[in-house]
């Protein structure tokens, strides 16, 4: 008969699934810090306890992602709940989120004295994540997530409910339901693996849903020439876009932001080091039409 000890417990789940996924998991169920379950391996779970470890281990054994497996994911600092409909949030992309609140900054100084709410869309919001901590960044801001998939968006409003957020959630593809409308700021985590990219068919990334990650483009840069395209008619003058993307795509990113007519063009690494988040302005020039 196998003990039901923290100790006995995590020994058995690192022969089948990574130690820190192990003990994070651990830690979650009983509301404990790693070294806490390190400092306190004779703690006994109870029965039912023992049973959920159990069952979470298996499904993290057959490859699920954590986060699908407890079903929730910190971003920001504020916990999203996570299906499989939902692009698990990356650190990466707290990069793009701080990003554009050192834009809200810029533009609350332009915009104060003419008295109009920030409004800021999210295209392809999936859990949400993006959406929603801007808003709870931001509250005076008027939010907008965006997304093609009826069952993210289920997520996402779910999420905004459970963290008290006043986002507006509208289904379609990048721009093509927000009619007339124009934002200070636009961001977007788009999908951006290229086709047949072997990680789409390796560990956590087969679980997720393949429309987040991937566009089936060669380049993998279809939907962010689509978000470029469109943003200088949806922009408001010295308004942002800023677009998350891949580890070797930023020169790529930066040249279709140029072309597209976009000043102040720069990219921003992320923790990694590496170049994650390019954005550019709409130019205030009438004399440039749009
Ligand atoms: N950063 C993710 C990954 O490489 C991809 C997310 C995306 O396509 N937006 O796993």
């Amino acid at each position: 008969m196998y003990g039901n000890s923290v100790g006995e417990l995590l020994a058995r789940a690192q022969r089948v699934i990574d130690r820190r996924d192990a003990q994070y998991m651990l830690g979650h169920l009983l509301g404990m810090s790693r070294a806490s379950l390190i400092a306190h391996p004779d703690r006994v779970l109870c029965t039912s306890e023992a049973a959920t470890y159990r069952d979470w281990i298996n499904r993290r054994a057959n490859g699920k992602p954590v986060a699908q497996v407890l079903g929730v994911r910190e971003f920001y600092g504020r916990t999203f709940g996570i299906d499989e409909h939902v692009l698990i949030p990356r650190p990466e992309t707290e990069t793009l989120v701080e990003q554009a609140l050192v834009r809200v900054s810029g533009q609350k100084r332009l915009h104060s004295a003419a008295g109009s709410r920030l409004s800021i869309f999210d295209l392809g919001t999936g859990s949400g994540a993006i959406a929603i901590t801007l808003k709870l960044e931001v509250p005076d801001a008027t939010v907008t997530g965006v997304d093609i998939s009826t069952a993210a968006l289920r997520r996402a409003r779910a999420n905004a409910t459970t963290l008290n957020a006043a986002v507006t959630f509208v289904e379609g593809s990048w721009y093509s339901p927000l009619t007339d409308q124009r934002a200070h700021l636009i961001v977007a985590n788009p999908p951006y693996v290229r086709r047949g990219d072997p990680h789409l068919t390796r560990g956590d990334l087969r679980f997720e849903p393949i429309t987040a990650l991937t566009d089936h483009s060669d380049d993998g840069l279809a939907s962010i020439r689509a978000i470029v395209a469109g943003a200088r008619q949806r922009l408001m003058p010295n308004g942002w876009l800023l677009i998350e993307h891949g580890y070797d795509q930023a020169t790529s990113v930066r040249d279709l932001m140029t072309g597209a007519g976009l000043v102040d063009v720069e990219s921003t690494r992320d923790l990694s080091g590496i170049e994650r988040v390019t954005v550019g302005c709409r130019i205030d020039n009438a004399s440039k039409p749009l």
